[in-house]
């Protein structure tokens, strides 16, 4: 089931490359197991995906525990929103942050992140919407954000995240994309040395690959429909 489902979400992606003219290997699949159990993760590892995606600062620690046997194997991916008094349990058991939204969240990871570990791999949350109630910088402060988090020593600053409004279609998806894409393509111009564009979900993957995103964050489309949809991005956890 998990892996018919992961071999459907490859060839989308396989094929939304090919529509946009990119190598296949130019776009990362990360598996956002939030809400499923340890054992839809080892399924999914068995089929083949590598890298998974938490939503929930506590239940994605515990699924990391629950799975040290497979540590090795598996890069944790955070990309919900924390409370600053999470940073610490974030820092040493997750591999990458997609969703710092702000610098006192990367200052608490960069301090908290144990020596033994190698950098923790962050990107910027961008509001790409300007939506009130989404977190993330805005547009316009993202230049100084990526300033002061490629300064802070135990973070690696990879690139930026959003989560666009939903939209219905193609091409009302790729406008948003489209937005974080030459703001990604600018601060790359003004010398950040960001490789990672991480948009793109269930529904609106080929749009954002149509628009250069390099990591895309399928939850639903692999693990099937969860129980409840919680707005995303707007809840700490
Ligand atoms: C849940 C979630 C996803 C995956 O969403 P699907 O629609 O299930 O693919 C991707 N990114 C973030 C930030 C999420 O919270």
């Amino acid at each position: 089931m998990i892996a018919d489902k992961l071999a459907q979400v490859t060839a989308r992606i396989a094929s939304a490359c090919a529509w946009a003219s990119r190598p296949v290997e130019s776009v990362t699949l990360l598996a956002v197991s939030k809400t499923f159990d340890a054992a839809a993760v080892r399924a999914a590892l068995a089929a083949g995906a590598t890298r998974f995606g938490e939503n929930y600062v506590q239940e994605g620690v515990a699924k990391i525990e629950a799975l040290a046997d497979l540590r090795e194997q598996i890069e944790w991916h955070l990309i919900g929103p924390m409370q600053s008094n999470k940073t610490r349990l974030v820092a040493e058991h997750f591999d990458w942050v997609h969703s710092v939204d702000r610098l006192q969240v990367a200052e608490r990871l960069s301090a908290q992140r144990p020596e033994r570990l190698p950098p923790l791999q962050v990107c910027l949350q961008i509001n790409v919407s300007g939506e009130a109630t989404k977190s993330g910088f805005a547009p316009a402060a993202a230049r100084d954000a990526a300033l002061a988090v490629s300064r802070l020593p135990r973070l690696r600053l990879r690139g930026l995240m959003a989560i666009p409004e939903p939209a219905l279609g193609f091409a009302a998806q790729r406008v948003p994309h489209r937005v974080l894409h030459e703001l990604f393509e600018t601060l790359r111009h003004d010398g950040f040395a960001l490789d990672t564009l991480s948009a793109g979900m269930s529904e609106d993957l080929e749009a954002a690959i149509a628009e250069g995103s390099t990591l895309v964050r399928v939850g639903s489309a692999i693990f099937g429909e969860r129980p409840s949809r919680p707005t995303l991005g707007a809840r700490p956890g």
